[in-house]
């Protein structure tokens, strides 16, 4: 499994639709101080479903939306189109290649779809959640996380082994089916 592309429309600095395409191994992306490589990265974690306004880096969760520039008008949604290749079938899904989306608009919540159907929060962290990645998996590392994982409590500590051991998303569901 390796991502195929992302392509961002409307996130953050992105306005105009802009895709990445990436090949198996080591993808780098370098430009100036404030050119978007980071926002790339916040685009990836928003599409697998980052709910976290913190975590992007932003006040709000509409913070997404490209907010416009001087020579630029506000836009009203951002999207997010992320193709993974699964052509080795590590996700549970009978597709070669796996599409996932996220949409926001301005006045609402976010609608996900994947291969193109519509699909809920809970599907897209699912699919992701026994492959190492996704929401809150530790695939996306920044700066000072590394010290933060080294002075974990215990507790934490466990946290990461049981995402490393697969039973995460069972933990999940478990606490869905009590919250009921
Ligand atoms: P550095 O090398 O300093 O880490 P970077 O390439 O990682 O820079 P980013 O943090 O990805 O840069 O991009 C920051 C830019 O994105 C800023 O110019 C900021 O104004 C712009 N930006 C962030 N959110 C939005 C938004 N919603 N609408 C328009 N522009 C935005
Ligand atoms: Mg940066």
């Amino acid at each position: 499994m390796h991502l195929k592309s992302l392509t961002l429309r409307g996130f953050k600095s992105f306005a105009s639709a802009t895709t990445l395409d990436f090949e198996p191994g080591i993808t780098c992306v370098v430009g100036p101080n404030g050119s978007g490589k980071s926002n790339v990265v916040d685009a990836l974690s928003w599409v697998m479903g980052e709910q976290g306004a913190k975590s992007l880096r932003g006040g709000k969760m509409e913070d997404v939306i490209f907010a416009g520039t001087s020579g630029r008008a506000p836009l009203g949604r951002a999207e997010v189109v992320l193709t993974i290749d699964n052509t080795d079938g590590a996700l549970p899904i009978e597709y070669a290649e796996v599409t996932i989306s996220r949409t926001m608009f301005r006045n609402g919540g976010s609608e996900y779809e994947i291969n193109g159907h519509k699909a809920r929060l809970l599907d897209v962290q699912e699919l992701l959640s026994d492959s190492g990645i996704g929401r809150e998996m530790h695939v996306i590392v920044g700066q000072g996380q590394l010290d933060t994982i080294l002075q974990a409590t215990p507790e934490i500590r466990r946290g990461f082994i049981e995402e490393a051991a697969g039973v995460l998303k069972h933990r999940k569901r478990k606490e869905k089916a009590l919250r009921k």
